[in-house]
């Protein structure tokens, strides 16, 4: 084992643990593989949590931040910033949010908190919905409206958070439910929590629940969770953190899914825009963005190296089309694995949509989760060369499973026979 491996204790607490038995130190990439400091190649199936949204070392990311760092490296909001003014009109143009307005952070976390920011000014209100078993980040405000308890490390919180249903199908008191009663009791419930509560400033919710295991409600719920929103002048949030940017395929955003409900109010977004680098931000229209009376800018948010980065990777997936190939290699990959699983007990669905799958894992013969098979199957997939990740609820018993969005259709079945090795091994 890597000396790295103790050494890593200093950056994180002992708790936490690394994936795998013998943690992975990545050292290089290319396309949709990565090497690790053995020199041994695996295929990437989980773009290291979704970050690296369109191939590893993409010749057009990597001229364009090298050439911005052989020019300036500053980072200042006081100056007129041309990479980021050129990013945000791209933004802006492809959120399907009228008159829209684009502010830059450094990740996913700090892109929620400026959402919560803005929704909780712009309505008076500290008091937030959010769904059971969500993640929204780790600062003092996204831990406060982060569902899944596994990642809430603290009850205190600056805002009032009322959890509603919706988030996960599989389990909970709603899980036998077909779609439309499902959706029913859903709405049921939020209009429970209405009648219960200060009136809240925002709903915020992740159309397809990453950390929590890539479960989704049905097409529509947020439809009509929005039309009880708007009557009680609730804004809706969509954390497109995992979601956006075409990773679901059928969609470039996730809240697109919900058909009729209409451009979300503000939607949040990081992760893969950047291609690995350090990109967030928040889309609002101009009259809630223009809410804050005092300044509030981020000094880092919208650096030109990121910028740089981000409208090079953003310009390479719309040009490539690289939603649609999530639609079609995505589809072809989920095909593939629910034909597996139909003959695995322990397999209870393989979900999902585009590049974002999700595997849910039962002890065979019974409805219980088993996080030992997903550990198992993480360790097997690496042993033959592929890195997947998981999540869930409190028992972390789903795959999680996000390549990078140029995914072809040989690595697509290469991976899906490594996995079916691997759950055949499991079980
Ligand atoms: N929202 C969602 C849906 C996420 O999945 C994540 C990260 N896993 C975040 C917010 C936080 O993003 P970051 O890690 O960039 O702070």
């Amino acid at each position: 084992m890597s000396d790295l491996y103790s050494r890593h204790r200093r950056v994180m607490p002992d708790w936490l643990a690394l994936y795998y038995d013998d943690p992975i130190e990545i050292t290089h990439g290319e396309g949709r593989h990565v090497w690790d400091s053995d020199g041994r190649r695996y295929l990437d199936f989980f773009g290291g949590i979704l970050t690296t949204m369109t191939a590893h070392a993409l010749p057009e990311v990597t001229k364009a931040v090298s050439e911005q760092a052989g020019r300036i490296l500053h980072s200042s909001t006081l100056y007129l910033n041309r990479p980021m003014v050129e990013l945000a009109e791209r933004v802006a143009q492809v959120s399907g949010i009228p008159d829209a307005r684009v502010f830059f952070t450094t990740s996913g976390t700090e892109a929620n908190d400026a959402a919560l920011l803005l929704a909780t000014t712009y309505r008076r209100s500290n008091t937030v919905l959010a769904m059971r078993n969500s993640y929204h980040g780790r600062s003092f405000s996204t831990v406060g409206i982060t569902g899944n308890r596994s990642w809430s490390p603290t009850s205190l919180s600056p805002l009032q958070t009322l959890y509603v249903h919706g988030g996960v199908r599989t389990r909970g008191p709603f899980a036998h439910l077909d779609d439309r009663a499902f959706i029913d009791a859903c709405v049921a419930d939020l209009k429970d929590v209405l009648g219960h509560t200060r009136p809240p400033a925002a709903l915020i919710a992740e159309p397809v629940q990453g950390v929590g295991g890539f479960t989704s409600p049905p097409d529509g719920l947020y439809a009509e969770f929005r039309e009880l929103l708007t009557a009680h002048g609730i804004l809706w949030i969509s954390d497109e953190v995992q979601t956006g940017w075409g990773r679901t395929g059928d969609h470039f955003w996730g809240w697109q899914a919900h058909g009729r409900s209409g451009p979300p109010d503000i939607v949040t977004f990081a992760k893969g825009i950047g291609n690995g680098m350090s990109i967030g931000g928040v889309i609002a229209r101009s009259e809630i963005m223009n809410c804050l009376d005092a300044n509030s800018i981020s000094t880092f948010g919208g650096t030109q190296i990121t910028m740089a980065a981000g409208l090079a990777n953003l310009t390479y997936l719309l040009e490539h089309d690289l939603q649609g190939n999530a639609r079609r290699v995505g589809g072809l990959l989920i095909e593939r694995l629910r034909a597996v699983a139909a003959h695995l007990p322990g397999v209870r669905e393989v979900r999902g949509r585009g590049l974002m799958i999700g595997i849910e894992l039962v002890k065979p013969g019974t409805d219980d989760a088993d996080p030992q098979a997903a550990a198992a199957v993480l360790e097997a997939a690496r042993a033959q060369g592929l890195l997947i990740g998981k999540g869930g609820g409190h028992d972390t018993s789903a795959l999680r499973i996000a390549p990078p969005l140029s995914l072809t259709v040989a690595e697509a079945e290469e991976g899906a026979a490594i996995l079916e090795s691997a759950l055949r091994s499991a079980y």
